[in-house]
C-alpha cells in the first residue's frame, strides 16, 4: 500500500539545508527554523522529511536527525553552492527528483509546508501535479525588502518572486506568518487574499539561558568591569552591523577601557558575506575601535548560549527582519536587546521591557540605548528577566511545533465529496441489511 495516510509531512526549503552550519552566508534562520521545526514535530509523532537541495558530491543524500526525522537532499543544478537568486531556474529538476523520490520510497506527500518563495514554487508545482495541500512560510518579503535596498541592488529575479510571492499567498492552503507586522506586510504589499495564521518562530529555551552571566564570562576569559556589547549573525549589509560600529563609536563609555564589542558570525573569504565582513572591519580599523572590538568568526550552537549569557546588550541593527531568531536567543539567555524598531522584532522586542527598539540606520539613536543599558546594570537586569519570560510563554520550538502541528492536523482531516457521502451511506444501508437478515435467519 502507497503510505500516504497517517501523520506526515515534508518540509521543503530548497536553499536553507537544515542539516549544515549555521552562520555563514546564505545559512541562517530559515535552516534553524526547518531543522527545529521538523525536529519538535517528530517528537510529537509526525513522520518529517525535510527536502533541500545537494551542494556538493560530498554531502550524503540522507541524514537521518532522529527516528522519524531527516534530512533528504535532491539534486537541482550543478553541485556546488549557488546564490538563491540564481537557483530558480533548477527548481523544475527538483520537483521531479522529488516526485522520483516518491515513487522510488512509496511514498506520497499530501501536506508540504514550504519555506521562502522558491520552495513555494515548488510546493505550488505539487498542487498541481498531485493535488498535495499546501503551508508556506515566507521568511522574507520580497515586496519588503526590495523597498530597503538601492534601486541598483535589486536583482534580475525580482519581478518573478513578486509574481510567485503573490500567486502563493492567494493559492496555499495556509500561509504562516510568524508575526503580526509580517501579516500586515503580506495584506498591505502583497494580496488581500488568502489564508494566514499567525505562528512564531521559536528558539531553543533549554540550551539559551542554561549558563549563569558570571559562568559564561569565565569561560570567554572577560573581565567583571568590562561592559560587552554583542552581535550574532550573518555578513549582509541588509543587518546593518555598520550601524552597530558606528553607534559603539559614539557611546559614552568608548574611551573608557572598560567596553567591548564582540561580532560573531561566519564568512567566506571572496563571497558575499566575506567582503561584507571587510568592509565592517575596515570601518572599525578607520575609527580606531580594534583594540577593543572582537571578530568571534562563527560561533556555533552550542557556544552561543554562552556568548549571550557573557554580553549586557545584544543589539540586532538589521535594515529590515521578517522575524529575527538572535532577538529570542538573547532574550532566552536573559540579555536585553537593543533592536531596529522594524518587522518581527517589533513583535519579539517590548520597548522599554525586554529591551529598546531603534530607527534603522539611526547611529545616535542605537547609540543612546546602548548606553542607557550599560549605565544601570539593574535595569539591565530586569529587562533581561522580563525577556527571559516573554520567550518562555511565547516562542519554544515545542510550543510552535505544537500550534504548527494542529494546523498540519486540520489541513488533513478528509473533506468528503458529496459522492463518497452517499457511497458511505449506501453501504453502511448494506451492512445493516445484511446484518439483520443473519440475525433473521
Ligand atoms: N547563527 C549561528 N552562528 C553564528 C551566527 C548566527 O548559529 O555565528 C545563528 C543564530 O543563532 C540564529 C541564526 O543563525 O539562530 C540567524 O537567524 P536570524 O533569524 O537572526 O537571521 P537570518 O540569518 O535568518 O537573517
Amino acid at each position: 500500500m502507497n503510505s500516504t495516510t497517517g501523520k506526515r509531512i515534508a518540509l521543503i526549503s530548497v536553499h536553507g539545508d537544515p542539516a549544515i552550519e549555521i552562520g555563514k552566508e546564505e545559512a541562517g534562520g530559515q535552516n534553524v527554523y526547518v531543522r527545529n521545526v521538523g525536529e519538535a514535530l517528530a517528537r510529537l509523532g509526525w513522520q518529517v522529511d525535510m527536502f533541500t537541495r545537494k551542494v556538493s558530491l560530498e554531502q550524503d543524500s540522507i541524514v537521518k536527525h532522529s527516528e522519524n526525522c531527516r534530512t533528504i537532499r535532491l539534486k537541482a543544478g550543478p553541485l556546488e553552492f549557488v546564490p538563491r537568486d540564481d537557483i530558480f531556474e533548477y527548481l523544475r529538476e527538483f520537483v521531479d527528483n522529488f516526485l522520483k523520490f516518491q515513487v522510488e520510497n512509496d511514498i506520497t506527500y499530501q501536506l508540504v509546508h514550504t519555506n521562502y518563495w522558491l520552495s513555494s514554487w515548488v510546493g505550488m508545482e505539487l498542487k498541481e501535479i498531485q493535488k498535495s495541500k499546501q503551508v508556506h512560510t515566507y521568511h522574507s518579503l520580497g515586496a519588503v525588502k526590495y523597498n530597503t535596498i538601492q534601486k541598483e541592488d535589486i536583482p534580475l529575479i525580482a519581478s518573478k518572486r513578486l509574481k510567485v510571492e503573490k500567486e502563493v499567498l492567494e493559492k496555499a492552503e495556509r500561509i504562516v506568518a510568524t508575526s503580526p507586522q509580517e501579516q500586515e506586510h503580506m495584506r498591505s504589499l502583497v494580496s488581500t487574499k488568502g489564508n494566514i495564521d499567525i505562528i512564531p518562530c521559536g528558539t531553543d529555551i533549554q540550551r539559551f539561558g542554561s549558563i549563569a552571566r558570571e559562568a559564561a564570562r569565565a569561560e570567554l576569559g572577560i573581565e567583571k568591569e568590562t561592559k560587552v556589547v554583542l552581535y550574532v549573525g550573518r555578513f549582509d549589509s541588509r543587518k546593518g552591523i555598520e550601524t552597530l560600529v558606528r553607534a559603539v563609536n559614539e557611546s559614552e563609555l568608548r574611551d573608557s577601557k572598560n567596553l567591548q564589542l564582540i561580532i560573531g558570525g561566519g564568512s567566506t573569504p571572496g563571497n558575499s558575506d566575506g567582503i561584507e565582513r571587510d568592509r565592517i572591519e575596515q570601518i572599525v580599523n578607520e575609527l580606531g575601535m580594534s583594540d577593543f572590538t572582537t571578530f568571534a568568526g562563527r560561533l556555533s550552537q552550542d557556544i552561543l548560549p554562552t556568548y549571550y549569557a557573557a554580553a549586557d546588550v545584544c543589539v540586532v541593527p538589521s535594515h529590515y527582519e521578517p522575524f529575527g531568531l538572535v532577538a529570542i536567543e538573547a532574550m532566552a539567555s536573559g540579555t536585553p536587546v537593543v533592536a531596529s524598531d522594524v518587522g518581527g522584532l517589533q513583535f519579539t522586542v517590548v520597548n522599554e521591557e525586554t529591551g529598546l527598539l531603534a530607527p534603522p540606520q539611526d547611529v545616535d539613536a542605537f547609540a543612546s540605548a546602548i548606553d542607557r543599558i550599560l549605565s544601570n546594570p539593574e535595569w539591565r537586569d530586569e529587562l533581561g528577566k522580563a525577556g527571559r519570560k516573554r520567550v518562555e510563554s511565547k516562542f519554544s520550538w515545542d510550543g510552535v511545533a505544537h500550534q504548527l502541528s494542529e494546523l498540519y492536523t486540520e489541513l488533513l482531516q478528509p473533506q468528503p465529496l458529496a459522492s463518497t457521502a452517499k457511497e458511505l451511506v449506501e453501504s453502511t444501508v448494506e451492512l445493516v441489511q445484511s446484518t439483520a437478515k443473519e440475525l433473521v435467519e
